[in-house]
């Protein structure tokens, strides 16, 4: 679905909405309505239940937003956690240099598919499109072109070498997207944390920082769980939890915002087994994903060409937004990068004691981290259908329908009497609801013609609808509609729990994760 028209179906039906609004919003920053915030806390519940709890040696951890400021001095992020910005003095907007660029050749790269789309017309079946950019003159240079601008760019972000960038962008003579113009100021380091000051007390000694990261409050109490759960290594803490990052430019609704969270689990492990935990868990994570029905086209790997200073590999899995491929989720190897200068600063020992080996050392660590937002937007936009449907009349009529797996549905199930005048009806209908209501987060509707309350069901992903009619008074039977096929079933009411227990589970997620494993 076109990302405008989701932006709005996500406000209309109460899922997202700018914050601040009524003060005209504030910049990436965003509220979680009455469905957004049940949905957001289903996708929690599948990834903290498939990380902790189905984990005997991953374990759960709520550390706090602020934390001494001395962790951010040695996780790195006050000398590097930087991202390359410049300004355009006429239309006064800031950009990340990198972003500029890559923008630059993402143009390029559109002449490239624009190309194979017409030879794919021209060849029809015939054609082999992996043969043709191998072989196309012009898309080969095309994309030569892109390789050595990336490599370039990548050179310079590594070496934070701020004037090469700034070079880049006059060579490629790239203009401002807002006025045109290429009046462009130098290109400066720009620190992403936000910071604030505690208590009374003024100046640096006393700056503290939102976490731009939720990973250090796990790696400071790294001993702290180890010792209270006598976990052995390899054991893995994980946590959910909001950050802070102070971006440059913050576009594409709930893909890139200020204030976002995240789900972050850090596996400490021996030195020298990185690897395999490394590939163990990019197939996990990227299964993890799959489970959901997601189309595996939809899903791929990337690595990173600029590893962060604390990495010695890292994957990003992309997912297909409707803006394009993206990060999604992070899998990082970090070494002892963090725990050794944690040690270090601290003065505090921050060792495993292995039994097996009768020695101690500071544990390596493999890192999976994941956006909560980012997960909600892919799942809206993977989830958010309009299509054709048979309506009562047996007419084509089109409907907006939100296609979640069911245990992610913010409301899972709806009781509707047939008719609102009804008291025999409406009365038995609230009675169902309000059993039910123990059980699963369910919705009463009685106003409007049962199409229409349907299709109100469907926009914000209801998989199932029971409907209270006359029969249901005469034989305590009602229907069952699935918002996938439409089809309609009678069961009595008393089997009404068991049915939408057995369909809305989230262990039905559990075991496809089995399977694609
Ligand atoms: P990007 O390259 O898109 O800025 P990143 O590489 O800086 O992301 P990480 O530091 O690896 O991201 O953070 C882990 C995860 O946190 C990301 O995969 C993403 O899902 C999420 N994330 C990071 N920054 C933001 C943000 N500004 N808004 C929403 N989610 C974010």
């Amino acid at each position: 679905m076109d990302f405008k028209k989701l932006i709005a179906h996500c406000k209309e039906y109460g899922f997202i909405f700018q914050s601040s609004e009524i003060y005209d919003g504030l910049a990436a920053t965003y509220d979680y309505g009455p469905n957004g915030v049940e949905l957001k806390n289903n996708i929690k519940k599948y990834w903290w239940m498939s990380m902790v709890q189905m984990h005997e040696n991953i374990v759960g951890l709520d550390a706090a937003i602020f934390m001494h400021p001395k962790t951010w001095k040695a996780s790195g992020h006050v000398d590097a956690f930087n991202d390359p910005m410049l300004d355009n003095k006429d239309s006064k907007k800031r950009y990340r240099a990198d972003q500029l660029i890559e923008g630059y050749c993402e143009k390029i790269e559109a002449k490239n598919n624009k190309d194979v789309a017409k030879a794919r017309k021209r060849f029809g079946d015939a054609f082999d499109e992996a043969q043709f950019r191998a072989t196309n003159a012009r898309v080969l240079d095309r994309q030569a072109k892109i390789d050595d601008i990336l490599k370039r760019m990548n050179e310079h972000m590594r070496n934070g070498d701020m004037a090469g960038l700034g070079d880049m962008i006059t060579e490629l003579e790239i203009a401002c997207p807002e006025s045109g113009s290429r009046n462009w100021t130098e290109v400066r380091q720009f620190n992403l944390m936000f910071s604030t000051q505690l208590g009374n007390i003024a100046g640096e000694e006393s700056k503290l920082y939102l976490r731009p990261e939720t990973a250090q409050g796990i790696f400071v109490n790294f001993l702290n769980v180890q010792k209270s759960t006598r976990q052995k290594i390899p054991f893995g803490i994980a946590q959910i939890g909001k950050a802070f990052r102070n971006e440059i430019v913050a576009r594409q609704f709930i893909f890139r915002m200020r204030e976002f969270e995240q789900m972050e689990m850090q596996f400490f492990i021996q030195p020298g087994t990185q690897q395999k935990w490394y590939e163990y868990w990019k197939e996990t994570r990227l299964n993890w994903h799959k489970a959901l029905g997601t189309d595996s086209a939809k899903l791929r790997y990337h690595d990173h060409d600029n590893l962060a200073h604390y990495a010695d590999a890292a994957v990003d899995i992309e997912f297909q937004f409707p803006f394009g491929f993206r990060e999604l989720e992070g899998i990082h190897s970090r070494t002892d990068f963090d725990l050794s200068e944690h040690q270090k600063l601290s003065g505090k020992k921050l060792q495993y004691f292995d039994p097996e080996k009768q020695e101690s050392y500071v544990p390596y660590v493999l890192e999976t981290s994941i956006g909560c937002d980012r997960m909600f937007l892919a799942m809206i936009s993977n989830a958010l259908q309009e299509e054709t449907v048979p309506d009562a009349d047996g007419k084509d009529s089109t409907r907006i329908v939100m296609k979640l797996p069911p245990s992610l549905a913010p409301v899972k199930v709806a009781v509707l009497p047939l008719l609102k005048n009804k008291p025999e009806l409406t009365s038995k209908a609230r009675a169902i609801f309000k059993k039910l209501n123990l059980d699963f987060n369910c919705q009463y509707e009685e106003k409007d013609a049962i199409g229409r309350r349907y299709r109100r069901q469907d926009a914000i992903g209801t998989p199932y609808c029971i409907t209270i009619d006359f029969d249901t008074l005469e034989n305590d039977t009602v229907t069952i509609r699935d918002r996938d096929t439409l089809q309609q079933e009678r069961i009595h009411i008393n089997e009404i729990e068991q049915v939408v227990r057995e369909r809305v589970d989230m262990k039905n997620l559990f075991s496809v994760v089995e399977e694609v494993a």
